[in-house]
């Protein structure tokens, strides 16, 4: 952080301030010039309110040249993270495939798409029992059943499951659950990060917020981490744009760019990202090429007549020839 002060900053509160920096155990380096004074702040400066700074009578703008976000950061944590979910590892040139149906319908679905995408080579399950629907009239989700039946679709396949936790009374029904899915919705609910952060190592699949930054996003596994939860997955599924055509504005820059200034593994969900089942297949070879750590889609064996998200959702099918052209692409990086 760098503190560039008034002109006419009076001396004695310059004084004050280098000591205030000093209580808090930065190293304030004055450089005098003829124009203008700035102090170089050295230490770790995130728990310093550059807003609190900036209100000073002598300061005239503060700077940060350093992230805001520190457990995320790769400076202080050079190697990859590798998260490991009951066995199935991501991050690291660990790639993990999480399919499943936007929602758990019944027990006949959940374990016919869990079959279904094992075969294919998916390492995860995912279905969501607690459901964030834009309209209050809409299926919500079966709830604690649904996690029921998640269960017997995992002792049935062998996969770990990921499924979406909303409010964190529902935590103590999540006990068999081996990722907890913090949705774009809930992405900056920092009570909740900080209430699963403090809970559980479990792995947090972190979803990006519709209209939230790359800093806000890492910011909000910050939270999480600075809770006690280092076992971070983050997931770029897309942000709101001006553009219709599609769901989302899918950017798959992202991942290029959460892989230089942080260790932690970035999936892509192709499904959420455009909205339709048709685009799927290109965009997870995208994601995969670019060097995405894996990959979350959605695939129901009755899309037309799925409870939620049904026009994103692949068949069996589509799904199986996905996983066939990711392999391929895989190989060749
Ligand atoms: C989901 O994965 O089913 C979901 C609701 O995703 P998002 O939070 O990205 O919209
Ligand atoms: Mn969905």
């Amino acid at each position: 952080m760098v503190i560039i002060l008034k002109k006419e900053a009076d001396r004695s509160q310059v004084d004050n301030l280098v000591n205030l920096l000093k209580t808090k155990n930065i190293q304030p380096n004055i450089s005098e010039g003829s124009l203008q004074t700035v102090i170089g702040c050295v230490g770790d400066v995130t728990h310093i309110d550059p807003g609190l700074i900036e209100a000073m009578d002598i300061v005239e703008r503060v700077q940060r040249v350093q992230e805001p976000y520190k457990a995320a950061s790769r400076k202080f944590h050079p190697d990859d993270s590798v998260i490991d979910c009951s066995g199935v590892k991501v991050g690291a040139g660990n790639f993990a495939v999480i399919a499943g149906p936007c929602s758990v319908e019944s027990e006949e679905q959940v374990v016919a798409v869990a079959k279904a995408v094992k075969a294919a080579g998916a390492t995860m399950l995912r279905g969501g029992a607690f459901k964030p629907r834009t309209s209050p009239y809409a299926f919500q989700g079966m709830g604690a059943e649904g996690l029921r039946l998640l269960s017997l679709a995992k002792k049935e396949t062998g996969l770990p499951i990921v499924t979406e936790l909303m409010d964190f009374k529902d935590f103590e029904l999540f006990n068999d659950v081996d990722v907890i899915q913090i949705g774009a919705r809930n992405m900056q609910n920092f009570n909740l990060l900080k209430e699963v952060g403090s809970a559980t190592k479990k792995p947090i699949l972190l979803k990006r917020g519709m209209s939230a930054t790359i800093q806000e996003l890492l910011m909000s596994a910050e939270y999480i981490m600075a809770s006690g939860n280092p076992n971070v997955i983050l997931c770029e599924r897309g942000i709101r744009t001006f553009e219709t055509a599609m769901r989302n504005t899918l950017d798959l820059g992202v991942v290029t760019y959460i892989h230089r200034y942080s260790h932690l593994p970035v999936m892509v969900d192709p499904s959420h990202a455009t909205g339709h089942a048709w685009m799927v297949d290109s965009i997870a070879c995208a994601a995969t090429a670019i060097g995405a750590d894996g990959l979350i889609i959605e695939v129901h064996n009755n899309p037309p007549c799925a409870k939620c998200d049904g026009a994103q959702s692949q068949t069996p099918e589509m799904f199986a020839a996905t996983m066939e052209k990711i392999s391929k692409i895989r190989k060749t990086i």
